[in-house]
């Protein structure tokens, strides 16, 4: 099942470029949970509503894609993690930027297991419809496509063996960065840099999340092709990491990493991110409106 958020905080299953509402589910589910849960409670509910779900959308007309705003798929994650250097590729093309200053200087080792995974602020997430807003036009702001998992369940200290039971299912994601000397996570936070879409499609329908391509154009240009099955850190033992440190909750996001071919972006351009088990999407790349 593909499930999306569009419009004004609507819930959708999508089929056939089609956008079938069934907010009605969504309503019904954020009313029952309670507000210290942590997590987003519609993914959470889920496993419970899932064929109620369908069945909703079975029953109601769909509107077409290009008549809705694309939202982020997941309203209300606990938290966004990101792993780095996952790619043997892109470690390559960074190590090659080691004499221009920046982040030269602060690097931090290219394994995760000794560098960690980081996290990006959850009020950066954004979807296709929202644009990217450029702050510093003057700064190499760089996109970076994703395979992005969310979580389902809770859990803590996964084995990677077991770690597909706690995903709920998959999208794709743009982990934009702002480059320079200061905290990863602070860079990484700017709004709207950290984008999610087209919809979050669910586990069942990708039978090996280790074997997905998925690709990134700019204003038409390939730029990126991620083949998960070059991760370092296979997304079964990106999740065993994670879970030694924190507890898991349903609708967390956790970005895999980015290949190499990561290039600057600037306002005016477009993005278009793909993957054939999932969908795509194009997202506007724009100049930050002081204030707003
Ligand atoms: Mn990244």
């Amino acid at each position: 099942m593909k499930l999306c958020r569009f419009d004004q905080d609507r819930l959708g299953v999508v089929t056939g470029g089609k956008v079938h509402d069934v907010t009605a589910a969504q309503d019904e589910i954020r009313r029952a949970a309670p507000y210290d849960m942590k997590g987003d409670a519609v993914i959470a509910a889920l496993p419970a509503w899932r064929s109620r779900i369908e069945e909703m959308a079975r029953k109601v007309p769909g509107k077409a894609l290009s008549e809705v705003k694309l939202l982020s798929p997941v309203a209300r994650p606990s938290k966004t993690m990101a792993a780095p250097t996952n790619y043997k590729k892109h470690i390559a093309e960074m190590a090659a930027r080691r004499d221009s200053g920046g982040e030269a200087a602060k690097r931090l080792p290219s394994d995760i297991g000794a560098a960690g995974i980081f996290l990006k602020s959850n009020s950066a997430i954004v979807g296709p419809s929202e644009g990217i807003p450029i702050r510093f036009p003057d700064r190499r702001n760089e996109h970076e496509i994703e395979l992005v998992v969310v979580i389902g369940k809770q859990g803590s200290d996964i084995p990677r063996e077991r770690a597909k039971d706690y995903i709920a299912g998959y999208t794709l994601g743009l982990d934009m960065t702002v480059r320079g000397t200061e905290d990863r996570s602070f860079r990484k936070s700017v709004d709207g840099y950290a984008v999610l879409g087209p919809w979050m499609v669910t586990a069942d329908e990708i039978a090996n999340p280790d074997d997905v391509t998925v690709t990134l154009h700019l204003n038409g240009e390939l730029k990126q092709t991620a083949q998960t099955r070059d991760l370092i850190y296979d997304i079964g033992r990106l999740i065993e990491f994670a879970s030694l440190f924190y507890t898991l909750y349903p609708g967390d996001i956790y970005y895999t990493g980015t290949p190499h071919g990561v290039s600057p972006v600037k306002p005016g351009d477009v993005l278009r991110a793909k993957s054939d088990p999932i969908g795509e999407f194009e997202i506007k790349v724009r100049a930050h409106q002081p204030g707003a």
